[in-house]
């Protein structure tokens, strides 16, 4: 359930607080498990095992670090990365702040782990989030999809490794904890190029 409705910072960023809770993954046949099997709160409809947090969640905001609990929930069901509500739109599609760092994968795709926002937000967050204001792309997305999860891939010779991993691998996707939901979005288009996005007409 979220509970960012109220806050003053961005909810999807992770708190002093809150942690990922530490377990031990075992791996078997049939993919990654926590000990005494996969319970039904571990995994989601598609069999992909979620790494918990757990925590109070009332402490400093650490401007860095996505919840990923809070992130997986705003991105899969594509609410305002800050207040959790129904994020910008309009003909043009949906609105998205990225880091300048963020890799569009071919053209005007791109994958990302950052949830849609609303528009008092976007000027709310460039004007706060430090990653935004060492350089960003407004885009707007009419078209996005659940591409796959970043997480911790467990081998059979016991190594491990952090990877993006897409749902369209799924004997790979069975070894890996799941940290953070990817979406890709399609065909991205800027939102107004030539003027500040609190210039921009709706
Ligand atoms: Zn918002």
């Amino acid at each position: 359930m979220i509970t960012t409705t109220l806050r003053s910072v961005p909810g999807v960023l992770a708190r002093t607080d809150r942690r990922p809770r530490t377990e031990h993954v075992v791996l078997g046949p049939e993919g990654v498990r926590f000990p005494g099997g996969r319970r039904a709160d571990q995994v989601d409809e598609d069999g992909i095992l979620w790494r918990p947090w757990t925590g109070p969640d009332t402490g400093p905001v650490l401007w860095n670090r996505f919840d990923d609990e809070r992130q997986r929930e705003l991105l899969d069901r594509l609410l305002c990365a800050h207040c959790g509500r129904e994020p910008d739109r309009t003909e043009a599609g949906m609105l998205w702040l990225l880091p300048a760092t963020e890799a569009f994968t071919s053209g005007r795709d791109a994958l990302t782990t950052i949830p849609p926002i609303c528009r008092p937000h976007a000027d709310r967050a460039l004007a706060l989030c430090p990653e935004l204001g060492q350089g960003h792309t407004a885009v707007r997305v009419r078209r996005s999809d659940r591409w796959g999860v970043r997480g911790t891939v467990h081998h059979p010779d016991g190594t491990r490794t952090d990877e993006d991993v897409p749902f369209t691998d799924p004997m790979r996707i069975r070894r890996t904890v799941a940290h953070q939901l990817i979406r890709r979005l399609w065909d991205s288009v800027p939102s107004v190029p030539d003027r500040p996005l609190h210039e921009e007409v709706l």
